[in-house]
């Protein structure tokens, strides 16, 4: 089965490494490429983390470059703070637009809860109008945060309902399902129809799929019945957090969470649809 990861961090940085270490990789794309050959995978979409602490760099990027790949990894922008207060900026604006016209960016990511500004606040909605305009879905990051001084109330998937109100007309992704405010997240994309859910960052480090499948029962029966009750399983994205996780484990679990029946939708078309640029990327 082909598999689109819609979640991964190519970033350079020491907590990542460490991280990816317990999840028994090297964070580095010849290991990743490696890695997605094992799973199966056809592209990856990064989430663009490089250089949150220089105020210049607008967008955030991934660290390591994407051009020449034998499997192809997409990349969102990530928004800066400094960015968000200054999108009334022509020129920062500029500049994710011209961003957003590289063939191998196919969306948005906000950082909820990581920067203290609500998600519907105005001073996104320049970054709002842009992903709007060149058809690309923006990835919210909802629910628990990995660094203490990120403010939580930010992060909850019900802020996000606001926003896709306003925007009628553009597609939201909510990275990890708002864990562990699932139901929030659930309810949030019953209702609005450019809402959609994404399964990544559940579960961390190295394990064996099946072991983790019976020690943790309760909690994936509780993601299969929230799921189960969207009754939307083509709004469902598949996505691991790499390199936080093994990606081979974590597609095994994840795929006892989504029933065989739409496993086709949850790890490839679903994504292929909210992402459109991907089809080019992927031959068409
Ligand atoms: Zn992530």
């Amino acid at each position: 089965m082909d598999v689109i990861d819609a979640h991964i961090h190519c970033f350079d940085c020491e907590p990542f490494e460490q991280l990816a270490a317990e999840a028994g990789a090297a964070n580095t794309m010849a290991a990743l490429q490696e890695e997605m050959t094992r799973a199966g995978i056809r592209l990856a979409i990064a989430m663009g983390n490089a250089g949150e602490d220089d105020a210049q760099a607008v967008p955030l990027r991934t660290s390591w470059s994407l051009d020449g790949l034998a499997i192809p990894v997409a990349e969102c922008l990530g928004i800066h703070e400094d960015s968000i207060n200054a999108s009334s900026d022509k020129d920062v604006m500029a500049r994710f637009d011209k961003a957003m016209m590289l063939s191998n960016t196919v969306g948005l990511k906000v950082y909820a809860g990581y920067r203290p500004i609500h998600v519907a606040d105005k001073r996104y909605h320049p970054f709002y109008d842009l992903a709007r305009a060149h058809d690309m879905p923006v990835v919210i990051h909802t629910g628990e945060t990995a660094l203490p001084d990120a403010l939580l109330k930010y992060a909850h998937p019900l802020t996000v309902d606001e926003l896709a109100v306003q925007f009628p007309d553009v597609r939201f992704v909510m990275a990890h399902t708002g864990n562990p405010w699932l139901i929030d997240a659930v309810q949030v994309a019953r209702k609005n129809p450019n809402v959609y859910l994404e399964l990544s960052g559940l579960f961390a480090g190295r394990f064996d799929a099946r072991m983790m499948a019976e020690e943790e029962k309760a909690y994936l029966d509780y993601i299969r019945m929230w799921t189960r009750y969207l009754g939307r399983y083509d709004k469902i994205l598949y996505g691991s957090d790499w390199p936080l996780v093994n990606q081979a484990d974590y597609q095994e679990l994840m795929a006892t969470v989504v029933p065989s029946a739409y496993h086709e939708d949850f790890f490839y078309h679903n994504a292929r649809a909210v992402f459109p640029k991907i089809g080019a990327l992927l031959g068409g």
